[in-house]
């Protein structure tokens, strides 16, 4: 079985530790290889690498960087196929899932392209006589990223190009259930001409996460996961001085007011609720028809559509989605649902007995429907990351509002409505961080940031965009005087020479 093991100075590079993690192909059950887990000492040495490249970086004219950038888009964009297969074959996802992915990297790498404009600094001129003033944003240092399984290609892209042409230096620590991908794709921005050292990549588990949160030389950290371990991250990592931004789990509503085109809400619930098998953190999870009778026309549109969903494995093309990651994950979406029927929700579509020839031990969980769904039900208040979605009936369109705003969660909300008025209240209202009107899955393009609100994010920045920029650098104002002749004399007044 292959070894997966970590990246450093532009090569692959194997540590010192001995232990090891089961890569496995969810569709089979099988493990397909093995990912090295790394030594607090392996973070340290990789630490310490990135610390080293650091000030040639830095140093390094944006342009020059944003050189390396565009290289970097192209060979990305070549190779895409190649990718879509390594990360299908270790995520599950359908291929076309997995070329949008890298396609939505892509995206950022292109912003990242524009560092020169994105890093150009103000200049005030005369603040006082002779006096000027100017900021720039320098590089933050060496900066961790720690990502989830879910998006292995898309979430490390939403960081490291930003950080990178920022003139910080990077150490990736990727989610150990789908390496492979990641790895490939680091090779690719060293073909790409960047310096070694510059992009580092160490696998691993808690202990390679909590060695990163604790050395000194990491100064910030990018976290996208699961709630629990963000707010983890949050904690430690802030607490020994870094800058720390945790993108967290979600719980997504869509609301459907009465007067909403029902063949688009459809469509709208069958993609944004079962693709990628509900694995995304913007997948809607909750649909909340406004008035008994949207309720009904609702349910009975998407039962029908649920049942039709086409599951198998990646290989086979006309699949919509995939399994689901791993069998612990499996296990945990069998119980919620179990939780659901216990606690008096009526599952209109069962996907629990799927069975595929073939695949009889693959991860596979069929589109689950629930309807008569209260907010006090476990599988209402806890993020499933699953196809199972729950109709919550609320009365009344300030029912729906208050709803989303009393949930834990706040990442990502939609309405679907012909009424602007409603619309507009909508998003001027929601305590969330992402709003789509007639947008299932309000995913901002990567010159916009992503970031949700509440229990879904820990830390003041969102990601990528101008929000990315802000995080990776750190801002420095300079006030100079040339004097030409001029004697201000000794200055006991805080007046900054405006008195001049
Ligand atoms: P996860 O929290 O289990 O893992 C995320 C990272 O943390 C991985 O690299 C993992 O190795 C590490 N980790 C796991 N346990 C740890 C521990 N005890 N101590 C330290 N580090 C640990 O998340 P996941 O299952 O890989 O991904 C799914 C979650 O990610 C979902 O909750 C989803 O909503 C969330 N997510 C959020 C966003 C967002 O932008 N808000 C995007 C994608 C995924």
């Amino acid at each position: 079985m292959p070894t997966v093991s970590h990246f450093l100075l532009n090569e692959s590079w194997s540590g010192a530790s001995t232990r090891t993690g089961d890569i496995f192909n969810p569709a089979t059950g099988a493990a397909t290889g093995q990912v090295t887990l790394a030594s607090k000492a392996d973070v340290d040495e990789v630490v310490d690498v990135a610390a080293a490249a650091l000030p040639a970086w830095a140093a390094t004219p944006p342009a020059r960087r944003a050189m390396v950038m565009f290289e970097f888009r192209d060979l990305l964009r070549k190779h895409t196929n190649e990718l879509s297969e390594l990360l299908s074959a270790e995520h599950g996802k359908t291929i076309p899932d997995a070329n949008g992915e890298i396609a939505r990297g892509i995206e950022v790498v292109e912003f990242a392209c524009g560092i020169p404009q994105l890093l150009k600094g103000e200049y005030s001129e005369a603040v006082a006589v002779n006096v000027d003033s100017h900021t720039v944003r320098q590089p933050v240092g060496v900066v961790a990223g720690i990502t989830p399984f879910n998006f292995p290609a898309m979430v490390p892209l939403w960081m490291y190009p930003v950080a990178i042409a920022c003139g910080n230096t990077f150490v990736l620590k990727p989610s150990e259930r789908d390496p492979t991908v990641v790895l490939r794709i680091a090779e690719l921005l060293a073909e790409a001409g960047l310096p070694a050292g510059v992009l580092n990549v160490v696998n691993g588990d808690k202990e390679s996460v909590d060695a990163l949160l604790d050395n000194p030389k990491v100064e910030a950290v990018s976290f996208v996961g699961s709630t629990p371990i963000g707010h983890y991250v949050y904690s430690r990592g802030t607490n020994s001085g870094k800058r720390v931004q945790a993108l967290c789990g979600a719980k997504n509503h869509l609301v459907v007011m009465p007067d909403a085109d029902m063949d688009q809400v459809t469509d709208a619930l069958i993609g944004s609720a079962y693709g990628s098998a509900g694995e995304r953190c913007m997948a809607v999870s909750v649909a909340v028809p406004v008035g008994e009778r949207t309720a009904d026309r609702l349910v009975a549109a998407l039962e029908p559509r649920v049942r039709a969903l086409k599951v198998a494995p990646y290989t086979d093309p006309t699949s919509e989605l995939g399994p689901v990651i791993s069998k612990q994950s499996y296990n945990r979406i069998h119980n919620l649902i179990e939780q659901g029927l216990e606690q008096g929700a009526s599952l209109v579509v069962d996907g629990r007995d799927i069975s595929l020839q073939g695949y009889e031990d693959g991860y596979f969980v069929g589109g689950c429907l629930f309807d008569n769904v209260s907010t006090d039900m476990s599988i209402y208040k806890e993020e499933i990351f699953g196809p199972v979605l729950s109709v919550v009936r609320a009365n009344g369109y300030e029912e729906a509002v208050q709803m989303i705003n009393d949930h834990e969660y706040g990442n990502g909300a939609a309405i679907f409505t012909r009424d602007g008025d409603a619309a507009r209240d909508f998003w001027a209202r929601a305590r969330i961080g992402m709003i789509g009107v007639n947008v299932p899955i309000p995913v901002p393009v990567a010159y916009h940031s992503f970031g949700g609100w509440k229990r879904s994010l820990f830390g003041d920045h969102s990601i990528h965009g101008m929000e990315g920029v802000r995080f990776y650098t750190r801002l420095k104002t300079m006030t100079t005087r040339w004097p030409s002749g001029i004697r201000t004399g000794a200055e006991f007044n805080f007046s900054g020479g405006k008195d001049v």
